[in-house]
């Protein structure tokens, strides 16, 4: 809604409102032996029903048409004015508008307005009196009706009119609330006709009374109806986001789906996750405002410190409506513009492993039954993150070599398959491979011990990883065997390459930290490696071949020629 619709609803509403009320009283006066304490008790009725409207899909269902209709066939249009006008008032207040949706004061009141005199000059037009018994006159009936009707139609209009042409939305206008809007009115008008017969006969006021009670307990029950489909559904949307959670493999999926559903389903502003770290603090680990996801930085909350630290410390979700709430548990990190807060511990066997805490700007932005599915959904997100995680370490130990860390051979020997599809498949044209094995490891092992030469292969390792980068992938062969894989390099680089490495193996001593010498001192051990390479597709049809050609390259080429040397795969 911008500014400018603003004050052209504010300019309209200061046209047509005060000026057409007064036009209204001149040309249809109330009558003069108007009995002022009955028509307060009207007004009364109609401000306790405007007090409990139902909000359906965020539009709040107003169930006043039919005490307006008895107060209209009664006392004419301009008293039915004035008490709609301040029941819409109360309406307002009611639903605590926000101070910038202040506009929806001018906007319903001239809403109102035009449907009080649209439904009542449809009336009088079509010869309409009042005070009449419906009984002796069912000429009445019929307008009565007519007046319902328009009441209703020229209310329909006036809101699809309002979302077409002033805020512009694209349809279906005929939604949830629309339905029930219709529904709600067809249940509700004939008792409007109830009232007036009733108010009209000896009972008079005490009519209020007998048609108002079981009303407020009619509407009340609808309320509950509709809030009770409500959870349904939303207990139906978490029980599928569980399942959607349980399916994914990857714990940041996991947190991302988690999240993305959080705020499809709440009026969410920012949404932060806190991660319990070795029960000490509280660490922010994924951080989204405004749907936009942004680096998680933030000082670790200790137990019991701020909103997070509180729902931690108490393992119990806390619900704030506005900042007056929980100004005083702040810790800093929540936006000054927040209002709404809703923190919910993530539980996992009895322990709190994270905090999720969402906020809006907006005042009572969350209810208490979204409290209890957002608790739901975090169970679900425990386990799925734990599952999650659990698999990854899985797939870890399976991928890798337990004393290096690099990949082991049957990860390699996937990765190599895929490689090779690609190069069939032309998505690259080159694949080169370089195989090395330490010379005489047998005898440093004889020498320093095999716990020497472990940190031999160890530190071997780390030089390798640190040496091909991204460029390409190593993986330990076998025992003191190292292959790397290094996808569109042609072979003359690869060679170059190898022999970068045979110097980086040759010309630095490598440290052994477990025995010392005589003095204390850490011993240095030199090493020399012998390394072969073959590049696809020119030496070799299949991954098996650029292998077995890699190795004899290896030991023809390198090994047998005298060792610490680099060789090619020749045909
Ligand atoms: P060359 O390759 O130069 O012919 O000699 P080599 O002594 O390296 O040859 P060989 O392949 O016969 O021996 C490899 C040795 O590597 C045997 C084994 O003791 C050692 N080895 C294999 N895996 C490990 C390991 O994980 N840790 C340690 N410390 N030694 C290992
Ligand atoms: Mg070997
Ligand atoms: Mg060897």
């Amino acid at each position: 809604m911008t500014p400018m619709i603003k004050k052209s609803i504010w300019f309209s509403w200061l046209l047509f409102v005060p000026v057409g009320l007064w036009v209204t009283y001149q040309v249809y006066p109330p009558p003069s032996n108007l009995p002022v304490w009955e028509v307060f008790a009207f007004l009364l009725l109609m401000v306790v029903v405007a007090a409990m409207p139902m909000v359906v899909n965020n539009t709040p269902i107003f169930l006043i048409q039919w005490v307006s209709l008895a107060v209209f066939l009664t006392y004419g249009i301009f008293v039915e004015m004035v008490l709609m006008q301040i029941s819409v008032l109360i309406l307002l207040m009611r639903l605590r508008v926000q101070k910038s949706d202040i506009y929806r004061f001018p906007l319903n009141s001239l809403m109102f307005f035009i449907v009080s005199l649209g439904s009542g000059l449809i009336f009088y037009a079509l010869g309409g009196t009042h005070g009449a018994h419906l009984a002796d006159d069912p000429y009445t009936y019929i307008l009565g009706t007519v007046y319902g009707i328009s009441n209703y139609g020229v209310n329909t209009l006036f809101l699809i009119l309002l979302q077409a042409v002033v805020l512009k939305l694209k349809g279906p206008y005929f939604g949830k609330d629309f339905i029930w809007e219709t529904v709600t009115t067809l249940i509700t008008f004939p008792v409007g006709f109830i009232l007036y017969e009733l108010y009209q006969s000896e009972m008079g006021l005490y009519s209020l009374l007998f048609v108002g009670i079981p009303f407020a307990s009619l509407s009340i029950i609808l309320s509950l109806y509709y809030s009770s489909g409500k959870v349904n559904h939303f207990l139906q949307s978490a029980a599928e986001i569980g399942h959607q959670l349980a399916e994914r493999l990857k714990s940041d999926d996991v947190l991302d789906l988690f999240v993305q559903k959080v705020i499809e389903m709440l009026p969410v502003d920012y949404a932060y996750i806190l991660d319990v770290v070795d029960d000490k603090e509280l660490k922010l680990i994924h951080k989204v405002e405004f749907g936009e996801m942004m680096e998680p930085v933030a000082d670790p909350l200790g137990k019991g410190k701020g909103i997070s630290g509180l729902v931690w410390e108490e393992k119990k979700p806390v619900l704030f409506h506005s900042k007056k709430q929980w100004k005083h548990i702040n810790s800093g990190y929540i936006p000054a513009g927040a209002e709404s807060i809703l923190g919910v511990p993530i539980v996992r066997n009895n322990q709190v492993i994270g905090v999720l805490v969402l906020a809006a700007n907006k005042k009572r932005a969350f209810e208490k039954s979204q409290l209890m599915i957002i608790d739901i959904l975090c169970s679900h997100f425990a386990i799925a993150v734990e599952n999650a995680r659990h698999h990854e370490k899985t797939k870890e130990y399976s991928e890798r070599c337990a004393l290096t860390g690099l990949y082991n051979y049957r990860y390699f020997e996937n990765m190599l398959t895929a490689e090779f599809e690609k190069l069939q498949f032309g998505h690259r044209d080159l694949l080169s491979l370089i195989l090395l094995d330490i010379d005489h490891f047998k005898s440093v092992n004889d020498t320093y011990g095999h716990q020497s030469g472990n940190e031999i292969l160890i530190e071997l390792a780390e030089r390798l990883r640190k040496r091909i980068g991204s460029m390409g992938t190593v993986a330990r062969y076998g025992g003191e065997e190292f292959v790397i894989l290094l996808p569109d390099m042609m072979k003359g680089d690869a060679l170059k390459l190898a022999e970068q490495i045979r110097l980086m193996i040759a010309n630095e001593p490598f440290t052994l930290l477990q025995s010392m010498d005589e003095e204390g001192k850490q011993l240095l051990v030199n090493i020399t490696a012998s390394i072969g390479v073959a590049t696809a597709p020119q030496d070799a049809d299949d991954s098996l071949a650029l292998i077995r050609h890699a190795d004899r390259a290896l030991y023809v080429g390198a090994k047998r020629s005298g060792r610490n040397r680099v060789a090619e795969y020749v045909k």
